[in-house]
């Protein structure tokens, strides 16, 4: 391995974007529901059979003692055998990750909150808030229509500030897509929009387009980075609605002191990596999109998310959600896409070793950390 590979291996990783870790053993079916975006596998086939299927058995069995490529049943047993505890504390523990940044808006019941993936790893964890479920916690609260504009925005700071929040995350792309109108929506609109969902029985996804449109402007007024979750997800997206390029008016009315994180961007990699180059609070990560691809296509993901996108704009995430499993790949196939891409540039003496070094320091922790104001032990 060359001297930048080695490096990159051993820098200390801010996961800036992920979920928790499930809490319980897993059965085969749960495992595997969990190993894809799209759920369940079809009958009679497996989800084991995927490229991070085969990045499991092979890069996480040895970690759970066992020979690399280990079949599923096998490698399932050993994990029953050690434990959910024990299972986490090895995967998450080899990560090297210094802190995570944990969306906790998403089936938060089932997984560690992000002071329990503290106590299990020893690394720093911080609260990111959903908008969408501060908004339906909200509902579940009781709250007249009219008022809705300004308890969200209440109800958002006091979240934020209870859970010394990083960051916020918004999941339009799920609810509206991202070819929304990008101005924020009149005070009557918002008011008649609230009226149509609370009006709902029980409480239902918030879906309206001028709802959503009134959480994003809400959190633009909060000023923490806005993470976005872009294209590559599950069966909830449109995908041609997600592509980045459709938030461009948002991004052009958005002050430029409030940052906007593209996660994932998975197949628009290269669109994410432009609006990055062109605006100046835009960052990307191709996060999830390295698990699913695997560790061999990783490197050509994430050299195109690299492509126009300075070096100051890109950051790590897992985007790992209840497997320990994809928390510890996340970071291996980073790293290894990582070095393998310095050390390609090294190689061919476009890069000084010196410079490499410093954009993986860059990717690894070192933006993040900037954006997101943490403390630099954190990083
Ligand atoms: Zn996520």
């Amino acid at each position: 391995m060359s001297a930048v590979g080695a490096l990159v291996d051993t820098l200390g990783l801010v996961d800036h974007h992920c979920h928790g870790v499930v809490r319980t053993d897993l059965d085969r079916p749960a495992f595997e529901a969990l190993l894809s975006e799209g759920g369940p596998p079809a009958p009679g086939m497996t989800n084991f059979d995927t490229p991070v299927g085969l990045a499991v058995r092979r890069h996480c069995a040895p970690l759970l003692d066992l020979e690399p490529h280990a079949d599923p049943e096998t490698y399932l047993a050993r994990r029953a055998e050690l434990g959910a505890a024990e299972v986490t504390r090895r995967l998450l523990g080899a990560t090297g990750t210094a802190a995570y940044l944990v969306d906790t808006g998403w089936r938060g019941a089932e997984l560690l909150t992000p002071e329990e993936i503290a106590a299990a790893t020893g690394a720093g964890a911080r609260h990111v808030v959903r908008l969408e479920s501060v908004a339906e916690d909200l509902a579940a609260r009781g709250v007249d229509p009219a008022d809705f504009a300004a308890r969200f925005a209440d109800l958002l700071t006091e979240t934020a500030t209870q859970t010394r929040s990083v960051g916020v995350k918004s999941v339009a792309a799920y609810r509206v897509g991202l070819d929304f109108d990008p101005r924020p929506p009149a005070a009557e609109e918002v008011a008649a929009a609230a009226a149509d969902w609370l009006n709902r029985p029980g409480v239902s996804r918030v879906d309206s387009p001028v709802l959503i449109r009134a959480l994003l402007w809400t959190a633009v007024e909060l000023g923490l980075p806005i993470q976005f979750h872009v294209a590559f997800g599950d069966a909830d997206i449109r995908l041609h609605r997600t592509n980045p390029a459709l938030l461009t008016d948002f991004i052009r009315a958005v002050p430029q002191q409030v940052p906007i994180m593209l996660l994932h961007c998975y197949p628009y990699q290269r669109e994410a990596s432009y609006l990055a180059a062109i605006y100046p609070h835009v960052y990307l990560d191709v996060g999830v999109s390295l698990n699913f691809v695997g560790p061999v296509r990783a490197a050509e993901v994430l050299a195109e998310a690299m492509e126009v996108a300075p070096f100051t704009k890109v950051l790590y995430s897992s985007d790992a959600f209840g497997l320990a499993e994809l928390y510890h790949l996340g970071a291996h196939i980073f790293r290894r896409a990582l070095g393998d891409l310095l050390t390609a540039r090294v190689a061919d003496g476009e890069w000084s070793a010196a410079d490499a070094i410093r954009v993986a320091r860059l990717l690894a922790a070192g933006n993040a950390t900037r954006v997101y104001g943490l403390p630099e032990a954190d990083g």
